[in-house]
């Protein structure tokens, strides 16, 4: 069996070996994120073509996910590297200071706003929360603070607030640049770093468009604004990220939990993709397995519906890439056996709104309750797919279609795979045969089992599905049921 759920894996300077990033490719990745905040422009353009050419030698279709910086908040660079604070020190973020010239009294900041959005008694959390500061006064372009929790801080490291509240918007001038490399190199995803609102997801979508880009829009889900109105923002996005870094640093890592859980329950039910996001295999960036904990928690997320599982430095910087891999990959196929995994309840109280979704989703219910081997969608934008696999079940769904952006697409929707798939006829009987015949030759069917197959009367066309059969394999006519 096929795993379910994606696994997306951060490409960096660990990957950069051709024998690891085949490893990579062997070990199961299905989408490579090349994240902008790191490396320049050339770099991820010749990342994003060395994976394609090798998913090609291997027979294998790969996501390529573009991840832009965003208005990350960054203290600048201290003269020494780095400095040691500690419990009590008097300390000042300095919007003034010379940004190569930081010492053990104050340290510059990029983003000059900073110290109009705090205020005193304010909590600052440094370095993903491992230094806390706490805002005494602010003094023109002075943030004095005390050090709460101590440590070595170092150039260049995240400065969150605590409960969210920066006004920096979500798209920098450097993210609008990067929107047209990731056009450029025909990113199949992009990623918006720290959207407040909709509306950051639809100027991000603008530009992508003005500059000729079809990726599909994730939304990084990593500021507490973004939580008070997640519909609106699940609603104007392809995908969400559940980016448990800085998400957990601005609403505190206890509450991270219920809200994965219920960020994958709405994204699922509003037909949108989940990507649950950092720190899934944090201890193999030096280790060659997992600990106990990393394994539970990918399982888990397998258990709460997430689509995919996400991989950053353990892949781009760690030592064992592959192996992160390999261990994610065999967590999530033991996850998915469990009863819990395909259990459904097929949106019994729910209206459709379209032909195509409703036949989407009552192919599910036959499918689930016939116990056929394989649903095959024969799509062209891939939304039937999709609309597919946001019902719980273990049967694969093969998206069959010509558009190489939608083979690629899917790479990211739990239990749907990609099959490059075109015929010359225009007859529904032999249409059928062609399709059933190409998972026979992959192995995924064999005579006697049944397929469900959906299409469109007008092959072709956008949005055209309007029609569900059930085939069994080896069989001219359709089967009798059972
Ligand atoms: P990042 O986003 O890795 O780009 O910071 C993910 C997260 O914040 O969890
Ligand atoms: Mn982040």
């Amino acid at each position: 069996m096929e795993r379910r759920t994606k696994i997306v894996a951060t490409l960096g300077p660990a990957t950069d070996d051709p024998k690891v990033l085949d490893a990579l490719i062997e070990a199961g990745v299905d989408v490579v994120r090349l994240n902008f905040s790191h490396g320049t422009p050339e770099e991820h353009n010749d990342r994003a073509e060395t994976v394609r050419k090798r998913a090609r030698a291997h027979g294998r279709q790969i996501g390529v996910l573009v991840d832009l910086q965003g208005p990350k908040i960054r203290i600048d660079k201290f003269k020494q590297g780095s400095i040691e604070l500690n419990e009590g020190d008097s300390f000042v973020l300095d919007a003034d200071c010379d940004p190569e010239a930081g010492d053990q009294t104050r340290v510059g900041i990029a983003y000059k706003e900073l110290p109009n959005d705090l205020k005193r008694a304010d909590t600052l959390l440094l370095d993903d929360g491992r230094l806390v500061l706490w805002v005494d006064s602010v003094e023109g372009a002075q943030i004095n603070c005390k050090v709460k929790v101590g440590g070595t801080l170092s150039d260049r490291k995240g400065i969150n607030r605590q409960g969210g509240g920066l006004s920096a918007p979500a798209l920098t001038e450097k993210d609008k640049k990067d929107i047209k490399t990731a056009a450029e190199l025909k990113a199949d995803y992009l990623a918006v770093s720290f959207p407040r609102c909709a509306d950051d997801i639809h100027q991000a979508r603008k530009l992508l468009e003005e500059a000729g880009g079809h990726a599909g829009i994730i939304a990084k889900i990593e500021r507490t604004e973004a939580l008070d109105v997640i519909e609106e923002i699940i609603e104007a996005s392809d995908v969400i990220m559940i980016a448990r870094g800085d998400l957990g640093v601005e609403i505190g890592d206890a509450a991270l939990p219920p809200v994965q859980k219920e960020l994958i329950r709405k994204a699922r039910e509003m037909n949108r993709v989940v990507i649950t996001a950092t720190q899934m295999m944090e201890s193999m960036i030096e280790n060659q397995i997992p600990t106990r904990a990393e394994v539970f928690d990918v399982a888990n997320s397998v258990f709460d519906g997430t689509d995919a599982v996400m991989l950053s430095a353990e892949t781009a910087a760690g030592k064992y890439p592959a192996k992160a891999v390999e261990a994610m990959d065999r967590i999530c196929r033991e996850a998915e056996k469990q009863r819990m995994t395909t259990r459904s309840d097929h949106r019994i109280n729910t209206r459709f709104k379209k032909v195509d979704e409703a036949v989407a989703l009552s192919t599910m219910y036959a499918a689930n309750h016939l116990k056929v081997k394989a649903i095959a969608a024969l799509t062209e934008s891939g939304s039937t797919a999709l609309w597919m696999s946001r019902i719980s079940s273990g049967i694969p769904i093969y998206a069959l279609t010509s558009h190489v952006g939608t083979r690629r697409k899917v790479t990211l929707y739990r239990g749907v795979y990609p099959i490059s798939f075109s015929t010359n006829t225009r007859d529904h009987a032999a249409i059928n045969i062609e399709a059933v015949d190409e998972l026979k030759r992959r192995g995924v069917v064999r005579d006697g089992d049944l397929v469900i197959l959906t299409k469109g009367d007008l092959m072709g066309a956008l949005g055209g599905t309007n029609a569900m059969k059930i085939l069994r394999v080896g069989d001219v006519a359709p089967p009798n049921g059972e």
